[in-house]
């Protein structure tokens, strides 16, 4: 697959980069403050089948040890090589763990702590979370001061998660959310997201707001993620939004929905450099 090869949509906010053969999409500039950020495509990896070939997931059924080479190359293409990961046992719900020390060595095969959201000011860790579909979102302090990650489902985004997320990132910095920053990774595409009627009602509780983003049967996860980072403080400007569908984009991402559970999963990753 050459860079080439990859359409990426009009206005995609996030870039598409090689590191050592392995494609990841980032935010631009992140990585001047030393906040390295990224999240995985399927491109760059070892793995065969449904799982070719970046995927970082062993809950879903790949090879253990193609998996490890997987998520040693990730890491790598990240800056973060031998980094220690920071991964959560992801429940669906509003939970935030705050890393407060740094994780043993590795990316462990079994979390322990169970959230939906990370947040630390370590230097030298990844934050980690894998979804399927699901939102991933990223945050940073300005300047790299703290950072976190999130996994939002329609029940993560239902029960607050990002809320949780940004409140307790602005608590640990000591700061506004004017001065937090977010990239939203891709995620199922509303046209690709048919919903029962009980997901647009669980949104609606805590997001009366959203019956643009919950119309027709329809949840647009991203299009929400945005908006409820606009309405907890975050300056527009500051959050970047990908506008790449996980269904659609066949080529680059995994899938749940196109591809089941025997498949690929997506990994989040965001670590602060240590400073010089
Ligand atoms: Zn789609």
């Amino acid at each position: 697959m050459s860079t080439a090869a990859i359409l990426l949509p009009p206005q995609e906010p996030l870039a598409i980069c090689w590191h050592q053969g392995v494609a990841l999409l980032q935010p631009p500039s992140w990585a001047d403050d030393g906040v390295l950020a990224a999240f995985s495509t399927r491109l760059g990896g070892v793995s065969e089948g449904a799982y070719q070939s970046m995927n970082p997931s062993l809950s879903s059924g790949d090879d253990p040890a193609k998996v490890a080479e997987n998520r040693r190359r990730l890491l790598s293409a990240v800056g973060a090589p031998a980094w220690p990961v920071a991964a959560i046992h992801q429940v669906h719900g509003a939970d935030v763990a705050v890393v407060s020390q740094a994780p043993a060595a590795g990316w462990p095969m079994n979390a322990l702590v169970q959230a939906d959201a990370q947040v630390t000011r370590l230097t030298g860790v990844v934050l980690s979370v894998v979804v399927a579909d699901c939102v991933p979102v990223l945050l940073r302090a300005k300047k790299g001061q703290g950072i976190g990650v999130v996994h939002a489902g329609w029940r993560g985004t239902a029960a607050g998660v990002t809320e949780a997320a940004v409140e307790e990132l602005c608590r640990l910095c000591a700061c506004g959310p004017d001065e937090l920053e977010a990239a939203i990774g891709p995620a199922i595409g509303p046209e690709c997201y048919p919903v029962g009627p009980e997901v647009g009602r669980e949104i609606l509780k805590n997001h009366a707001w959203a019956l643009a983003e919950t119309a027709d049967g329809r949840v647009d996860l991203v299009s929400l993620q945005a908006e409820i980072l606009r309405r907890h403080g975050l300056k527009p400007a500051s959050i970047l939004a990908s506008r790449l569908c996980t269904r659609c984009a066949e080529q680059l991402l995994f899938s749940y929905r196109r591809d089941g559970q025997a498949s690929g999963r997506i990994a989040a990753l965001i670590g602060l450099q240590k400073q010089e």
